[in-house]
């Protein structure tokens, strides 16, 4: 069968699949139901392919666009959007290609019976798009994929590590759905996410690791401080920002750890200046990132800071601190410049700046954060 397929061109093979699998009958409680494949699983080139568990009710069932119209598609979309993919970039399917529906019309488990009968599609589906990596989201899909050729791999200790697996490389990841994020925040779903698309580019494939000593020492970052980690981390996260914005986000970041951790995550010290809270040194930290981790340009005036063309390390930061640059980057990265400045204006160690300014108190370059203190509130 697959020497037929074999002798077309990938849309005149993807197309006769797609026409036999609507006339497949081998589970007897989901033969009647919608075949989700189709030309909206996505990119026949993608060289990344998601395998899910199985097309949802109120998702892919209803739409016919896998992962799309319910909750566990509205967060894979998010975290699809937060490493700046987009879904025509890559294919996504499920292990069982029919909604597993019970009795009472609620989603049900797929069988082990109906997994494996679903099996040769998905073994031909990634034959046919011939993918660099094959990213599984939750057990199932897993589960799936040791049927074509068995990996052996545990979800728990193996998540978000590459490994080879059918002259390719298997991405584990956990399912987006809203049960599943007992199991694994979207914090850390997005830092999976990330981890991802560090070492894959959707279109371009497996990126090849570059050689630090291929470039001017002068420049080279021997052990990168926390600060410069945690740049890397929100660049990563949004791609480009004003400087402006990157402040403000680091400083969020900051102060969210300093009520969780005790302390800010690089021994910070924000100063008052006329726009807010300003780090003096991240301008000399950023200089030697500058080519490799970062860009810097100007639009529309504004200095502007974006992932650079080749970096050299990381991020490679606590889970803790990671999961905090993660929940700020969500919710305050998408904020314009003077929103962003706002929300740093009503946080309480600004608030205490200001209300000493009204006092007549002159609080130019006096510090607003700084380790394990922040103004107004001296205990902390
Ligand atoms: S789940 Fe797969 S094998 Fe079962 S009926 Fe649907 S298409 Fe056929």
């Amino acid at each position: 069968m697959l020497s037929t397929f074999d002798s077309f061109t990938k849309p005149a093979r993807f197309d006769d699949l797609v026409q036999s699998v609507q006339h497949c009958n081998l589970c007897p409680r989901l033969c009647s139901r919608r075949k989700v494949l189709s030309p909206a699983n996505g990119n026949i080139e993608a060289k990344v392919l998601f395998v899910a568990e199985a097309p949802g009710r109120l998702g892919a069932d209803r739409t016919g666009v896998p992962l799309h119209g319910d909750r566990t598609g509205d967060n894979f979309e998010m975290l699809l959007g937060n490493v700046g993919w987009k879904r025509e970039q890559v294919f996504i399917t499920n292990a069982i290609l029919c909604n597993p529906q019970e009795d009472n019309g609620n989603n049900g488990t797929p069988t082990p019976e109906e997994i494996a009968n679903c099996s040769s599609y998905l073994e031909m589906v990634i034959a046919m798009v011939k993918p660099d990596v094959v990213a599984t989201l939750g057990k199932t899909a897993l589960e799936a994929l040791d049927l074509i050729s068995p990996h052996g791999i545990e979800l728990q200790s193996g998540v978000a590590r590459m490994v080879p697996w059918w002259d390719r490389k298997l991405f584990p990841l956990y399912h987006p759905g809203p049960r599943a994020l007992i199991h694994r925040s979207v914090a850390k779903q997005r830092a999976d996410f990330m981890l991802l698309a560090k070492q894959v580019d959707p279109v371009k494939g497996l990126l090849e690791r570059k050689r630090p000593e291929a470039r001017p020492a002068r420049l080279a970052v021997e052990q990168p401080t926390a600060l410069q980690q945690a740049v890397r981390a929100i660049l990563e996260m949004q791609g480009k920002l004003t400087f402006f914005k990157l402040t403000k986000l680091l400083y969020l970041a900051d102060l969210q750890a300093l009520i969780a951790l005790g302390h800010t995550f690089a021994g910070n010290v924000y100063l008052r200046q006329v726009d807010g809270p300003w780090l003096p040194h991240l301008d000399k930290e950023l200089k030697p990132m500058d080519g490799f981790e970062v860009r810097r340009f100007f639009a529309h005036k504004l200095p502007m800071v974006a992932r650079g063309p080749s970096p050299r390390f990381g991020p490679e930061l606590d889970d803790a601190v990671l999961e905090i640059l993660t929940e700020v980057v969500a919710k305050y990265g998408g904020l314009s410049n003077a929103a962003i400045k706002t929300t740093v204006y009503q946080t309480e160690p600004m608030r205490h700046i200001l209300r000493e300014e009204r006092a007549g108190k002159d609080m130019r370059n006096k510090p607003v954060l700084y380790r394990n203190k922040a103004a107004g509130n001296p205990e902390a």
